[in-house]
């Protein structure tokens, strides 16, 4: 087999902090998996600047020529930011490595992937072993985030995030998929082909504030779920049915009321029914209109990602 070319794909959003160590590790990573001759000389290190506000597209265009810098014109959020690099990857490389700016991926596990691939792999996961550096909140929300997703029927390799190997053609089949609700960790297991894992201890972000805010994971994890799966739609509708059956007996209880001429108690009651099933019919067309939002999205056809300029090819 020939050695392949690999493109390393780093997606950066505000990381001035983080940078020029990153930058140091990825591209001595580079040189000994050169010198051992596990990639060709051809590969390359991509850093995709999600809009950044701060030095970090600066930092990137002063890059030696085994760096790309690609300059996104607006922050679209690290989902499309990584796709930006992909998608410029496939068209140069035999293989992909989407890893974070901020070093909590361990670079050492790339040794371990470009072997998988050897091996026959398409796709190669780097899944957490641990997660004792995250905090409480982030490890509890982002657990329950992937036994929710797996409730309710959406395929992704549990702990692990967007640190994966991606051959040229599990690339190819990723640039098929035309949603505009990004969401990879959903998408990639749905690619399909031969897999693998190589698991890893993640580190603390080696500076600066996770670049996710609440708003940001909660949109995602939102994503995540309404993108793929409609069994809230059908957990809506069961709730639909209980709460129609349950008014059968509501009839007959108020029919009993009146009878026995105490209409006028039955107000509080009324009240609440009117209430409770005025919050469950909201709450049923919100649910509706989120899906109902997403086709509209869709149908748009709108780009995900536009590039300003890129350097260094
Ligand atoms: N990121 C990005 N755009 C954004 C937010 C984050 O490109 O809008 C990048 C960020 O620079 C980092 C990666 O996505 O390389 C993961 O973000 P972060 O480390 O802040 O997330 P966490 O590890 O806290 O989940
Ligand atoms: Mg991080």
């Amino acid at each position: 087999m020939k050695t392949p070319i690999l493109y390393i794909v780093v997606p950066c959003y505000n990381e001035e902090a983080c940078l020029e160590e990153t930058k140091k590790q990825l591209l001595k990573k580079m040189t000994d998996l050169i010198h051992t001759d596990s990639v060709s000389q051809k590969s390359r290190i991509v850093f995709i600047d999600d809009g950044s506000k701060d030095k970090t597209w600066e930092m990137i265009s002063k890059s030696p020529k085994t760096v790309v810098g690609i300059k996104l014109a607006h922050n679209r959020g690290h989902q499309n930011a990584l796709l930006a690099g992909l998608m410029y990857a496939k068209e140069h490389c035999d293989i992909s490595i989407s890893i974070d700016a901020d070093l909590q991926d361990d670079v050492n596990a790339l040794d371990k992937m470009i072997k998988e691939y050897a091996d026959g792999a398409e796709i190669v996961y780097g899944v957490r072993s641990e997660r004792k550096t995250d905090s409480w909140f982030k490890r509890t929300t982002a657990q329950s985030f992937y036994k929710i997703m797996s409730f309710l029927g959406v395929e992704t390799v549990y702990n692990s995030a967007d640190f994966r190997l991606m051959s040229k053609r599990a690339l190819e089949a990723l640039s098929e998929y035309s949603e505009v609700n990004l969401f990879l960790r959903g998408i990639v297991p749905s690619i399909g082909f031969k897999t693998s894992t190589v698991s890893y201890a993640r580190s603390k972000r080696f500076a600066g504030e996770s670049k996710y805010s609440l708003k940001k994971m909660l949109n995602f994890a939102w994503d995540g779920i309404s993108s793929f799966s409609t069994r809230p739609i059908r957990l809506m509708l069961s709730l639909g049915i209980i709460v129609f059956l349950v008014s059968f007996g509501i009839l007959i209880y108020s029919f009993v009321v009146k009878m026995l001429g105490h209409t006028v108690d039955g107000w509080t009651f009324t009240i609440c029914s009117i209430w409770i099933l005025g919050g469950l019919q909201m709450f049923a067309l919100g649910i509706v209109g989120e899906y109902i939002g997403k086709i509209y999205a869709e149908t748009k056809h709108r780009p995900k990602y536009i590039i300003e300029k890129i350097t260094g090819e």
